[in-house]
């Protein structure tokens, strides 16, 4: 799979299909391309192929959002066995943590299934839309439980040697109780849950083996990130005792820009002309995200609401070098405090706007049907 074509094209939808236009140009395509229908025929197989692939992440509302934020690079590295897709063939790999956070829960939880670990921490960085598209390295302070120095994560003064297998619970941590009919399971109250008794508690950690800390972790943040999205850093959450650090789950928050608006990988930019500029036509320079200047043609005519289309400008895709489009749209601006000189030319032109009905698009044909409203009254 060399080039891939965009699923939603495959499918021969938009990409703001519903469920069940997606679902019915599935069936029609799969039923005309099905290699039932056409025995022997190696192009129609490829593309029934291709059909299904392309349905099996679009109709499951997660991997299509995936699909729909990082593209193909969502799903590289896949088995991609026949029929479709091995989704749990993407582990390890470039995709990394974002993406095992979108997909953990469906995968049936964490990696590897870990026993036990540290507890998580959650934290949350606010970035601009600027750093958004670059990509930025920041530094996060947490707060957090990290291995107790003293006694080197054991709790115990005498090291290693201090620590014991709790009688209670048998290292277990958990101990289980009759509570009417039923059995209950509760954390053991002679160890607190670790499963461990020390002899002699370390001063520093009263025996817990960790201590609270405040920690900066450095988070590369991608560019082409979106709001709302969650990076994991495995093993930077709280020291464990004896078990691995849990993980740091940091929130990326995007601020509004004062020029830009975003939508997936495309940029908008409002830009105000003035009613001359639009009626004469001219040529504009508009800022781009990346920090550079960009020079848009407006024809002529160009009426409020025109869309220009910068192919190229917009926002990075995350992990890709591919780049979504700037969209430019116009606001034309009726001017307000005249001069003396402009008042003159605008009344002189009104006169002569009268005259001419084709320079007014709209107008001619919105008087039409007022006459038409009015007529069909009397
Ligand atoms: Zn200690
Ligand atoms: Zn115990």
């Amino acid at each position: 799979m060399a080039t891939q074509l965009d699923y939603y094209e495959i499918l021969e939808v938009t990409r703001t299909v519903s469920a069940d236009e997606l679902k019915k140009s599935y069936r029609k395509l799969a039923m005309k391309y099905h290699p039932d229908r056409n025995p022997g025929d190696e192009q129609a197989e490829a593309k029934f192929k291709e059909i299904n692939q392309a349905y099996d992440v679009l109709k499951d509302e997660q991997k299509r959002a995936a699909y729909d934020r990082f593209g193909h690079a969502a799903f590289e590295g896949g088995g991609g066995g026949p029929g479709g897709f091995d989704f749990n063939g993407f582990g390890g790999g470039g995709l990394g943590d974002i993406f095992e956070q979108m997909f953990g829960d469906m995968m049936g939880g964490r990696r590897g299934g870990r026993a036990r670990t540290g507890n998580d921490i959650q934290t949350h960085v606010t970035i601009t839309l600027e750093e958004a598209f670059s990509g930025v390295k920041k530094d996060v302070k947490v707060i957090t439980r990290v291995a107790c120095e003293s006694c080197h994560g054991t709790g115990s003064n005498d090291g290693a040697a201090g620590v014991d297998v709790c009688p209670s619970c048998h290292g277990a941590g958990k101990v289980r109780a009759q509570q009417g009919f039923f059995v209950v399971e509760r954390p053991c109250p002679t160890c607190h849950g670790s499963g461990k008794t020390v002899k002699d508690p370390c001063k520093s950690c009263h025996g817990a083996g960790t201590v609270e800390k405040e920690r900066t972790v450095g988070v590369q943040i991608p560019a082409g990130i979106e709001d709302g999205t969650r990076i994991r850093l495995s093993g930077e959450g709280e020291a464990g005792q004896g078990v691995p650090a849990g993980d740091l789950y940091v929130q990326i928050s995007v601020s509004e820009h004062s020029i830009f608006q975003r939508d997936g990988a495309n940029v908008y930019c409002r830009v105000p002309l003035r009613m001359g500029q639009a009626a004469l036509g001219t040529e504009i320079e508009v800022p781009v995200i990346d920090g550079n200047r960009a020079k848009v043609k407006i024809p002529a005519g160009t009426q409020t609401g025109e869309h220009f289309r910068l192919r190229g400008k917009g926002f990075s895709v995350l992990r890709s070098s591919a780049r979504g489009d700037m969209y430019i749209q116009v606001t034309v601006e009726t001017p307000q405090h005249l001069n003396k000189r402009q008042r003159e030319l605008l009344e002189e032109f009104e006169k002569e706007a009268g005259e001419n009905v084709k320079g007014s698009p709209e107008h001619s044909g919105f008087f039409a049907r007022v006459r038409d409203f009015f007529e069909n009254k009397s």
